[in-house]
């Protein structure tokens, strides 16, 4: 049987196009990559300053014009975007782009961005991420179990996508008893693949480490949308085996910037053809020295319906240097991402929901400023927020409902009008205030709930 045929990303034009483009393009060298990115740069903020009010006001602010863009030190000198600035003034810093779909993200950080995306975009983005884990064999159509924050209404809490070929498990469901029905379901589909946040997967590399039940063999575990965290990795290995490659990538909903591993090293590999990524320090330096932490700030090269140019991520990275010795690709590779903190919080069951699962792709969060949980007690957890000005008593109760399906039906939510949220001591927003102990009822848990 051929599945590659049948896998839905193959028909997509857009997608095979951007993965052969990425293929031809992956042996450039510094130079060539320079040339892209400027050329890139220029296309980028030309078409900004064109179409959106919002940019053209960033490009007065410094009395520049596009055509004044000449090189990337003179880019450099444009003001960064952040993230208060997009919601707050998303329309400026959009334009019309056909078939453009509004979506939004609390992302990691608890601050609600809202963002056009257009077909052709995330087409790319999706070949992009399958572009690296082309690097260590993965390929369209590889049988595959995904634990990823899904609520799946069958009784086993699964389902088979055929066009993906994947086998999606619910993670809302994650009791060791439902995670012994996923465990003997493997044994049957035999995945050659496992996708997750690296937090579900963690959740269940626990379960089966503290039954000691098997898992069959596996080629490796794909983990994006988190930082995936050494103890992580290492009870991944112990449970799946040193012969599974433990691959994550880095990247975001706004698109800008893109990193992962290669075929040889666990390094972060930032993929020039995707956005032009400056890892700065806290006066707005470039990070050039080994081990030092940066804001990774980026410029995307997909995102066209609402543009995002020198977008202040708050996620940050340990810069590591310039090329990998292994793969010979000479882009910037970063040690590890830092700060962006996957959390769980625990039903009365003691289901433990991963603060990933809880983002709503629509217009949920459009009337808030900024929100947080705050758990104190098992099976209650608190969704603080800021109003925006539109707020109404009918919207927050829409939201409730949606969290609370979300959320399942053994825990509380309550709901609860702040005038602010503070920031951690580095200046970060957090999306959980976690007080639980959670390592009673999850011994391994125990490194992951300490960081
Ligand atoms: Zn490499």
């Amino acid at each position: 049987m051929n599945s590659h045929a049948a896998h839905k990303d193959l028909q997509n034009a857009d997608y095979v196009a951007w993965v052969k483009f990425l293929r031809q393009s992956d042996d450039w060298n510094s130079e060539q990559i320079r040339d892209f990115e400027l050329s890139e740069i220029k296309r980028i903020t030309q078409h900004a300053y064109e179409n959106t009010k919002g940019y053209r006001k960033v490009f007065e602010s410094v009395r520049a014009k596009p055509e004044d863009i000449n090189s990337i030190e003179t880019f450099r000198r444009l003001p960064l975007l952040t993230k208060e600035m997009i919601r707050d003034g998303l329309e400026d810093f959009s334009c019309e782009y056909p078939n453009r779909e509004y979506i939004t993200t609390g992302g990691s950080t608890g601050i609600p961005t809202g963002m056009y995306r257009d077909p052709g975009s995330f087409a790319k983005e999706l070949a992009s991420k399958a572009h690296q884990y082309h690097r260590i064999g993965w390929r369209e159509g590889d049988r595959q179990m995904v634990f990823r924050g899904l609520q799946i209404e069958t009784e086993d809490c699964m389902q088979f996508a055929p066009e993906f070929n994947e086998l999606r498990c619910s993670t809302y469901q994650f009791v060791p008893s439902q995670m012994e029905v996923y465990r003997q379901k493997a044994f049957e589909y035999q995945p050659e693949w496992i996708r997750c946040y690296p937090s579900s997967g963690y959740v269940f590399a626990s379960y089966l480490k503290d039954s000691g039940e098997p898992f069959p063999k596996i080629k490796g575990m794909l983990c994006s949308s988190e930082n995936l965290y050494a103890f992580q990795k290492q009870l991944f290995r112990e449970v799946f085996g040193d012969e599974a490659r433990i691959f994550v990538n880095y990247g975001h909903y706004e698109m800008s910037a893109l990193a992962g591993f290669c075929e040889y090293t666990d390094d972060y590999h930032v993929l020039p053809q995707y956005g032009f990524v400056e890892v700065l320090d806290k006066d707005g330096n470039l990070v050039t020295k080994e081990g030092e932490v940066g804001e990774i700030v980026a410029t995307s090269f997909i995102m066209m319906a609402t543009p995002f140019i020198r977008f202040k991520t708050e996620d940050l990275a340990v810069f590591k240097g310039w090329g990998c010795e292994k793969c010979g690709r000479p882009y910037q590779i970063w040690e590890r991402i830092e700060g962006r903190l996957q959390e769980l919080i625990q039903t009365e069951t003691g289901r433990l929901i991963s603060t990933s699962m809880l983002n709503m792709h629509d217009d949920s969060y459009e009337y808030l400023k900024q929100f947080q949980f705050h758990q104190r007690e098992r099976g209650k957890v608190t969704f603080r927020f800021v109003p925006k000005e539109n707020c109404s008593e009918n919207f927050v109760d829409e939201v409730q409902n949606k969290l609370q399906n979300k959320l399942g039906n053994d825990i509380c939510l309550q709901m609860e009008v702040v005038k602010e949220i503070s920031l951690t001591k580095r200046g970060k927003h957090r999306l959980l205030i976690q007080e639980l102990n959670l390592k009673e009822h999850h011994p391994s848990l125990d490194k992951s709930l300490k960081i």
